[in-house]
């Protein structure tokens, strides 16, 4: 079974500030993004720690960019990350998918990346 494209990739994770409404990360308000791995951003929103550093990477990812990477909240990703389809994942380019893969050398996704030619 061929890897999904974006485990593959990471390459959002680690080109963008995630910010998002401090309620996502807060239980009492049924948010479900563990409180511990954002910070304040303003008196509304949060970020995903990581993402407002230089280099970005989300405190939230593992492994090599481009190579293998997974999210380790990924069922508790915040709504940026849930919101962010791949390049063709829904049939269109995606400007900020390819934006990201592109600064991290990686060329942009193809509608062929998700229907792999068998061998
Ligand atoms: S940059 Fe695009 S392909 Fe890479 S992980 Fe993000 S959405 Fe997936
Ligand atoms: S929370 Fe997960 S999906 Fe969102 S930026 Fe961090 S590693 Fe990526």
């Amino acid at each position: 079974m061929p890897l999904h494209p974006c485990q593959a990739c990471g390459a959002c994770c680690a080109s963008y500030r995630v910010a998002f409404h401090w309620s996502e990360a807060d239980p009492d308000t049924g948010g479900a993004t563990p409180a511990g791995l954002t910070e304040p951003l303003d008196p509304h929103r949060v970020v995903m720690r990581g993402t407002r550093a230089e280099p970005v990477r989300c405190v939230a990812l593992r492994g090599a960019v481009g190579v293998a990477t997974h999210c380790t909240i990924y069922p508790q990703r915040p709504s940026p990350c849930r919101e962010l389809a791949a390049s063709w994942e829904q049939g269109e380019p995606v400007a900020q998918c390819d934006r990201a893969r592109r600064r991290h050398g990686l060329a942009p996704l193809t509608p062929a990346d998700w229907n792999p030619v068998p061998a």
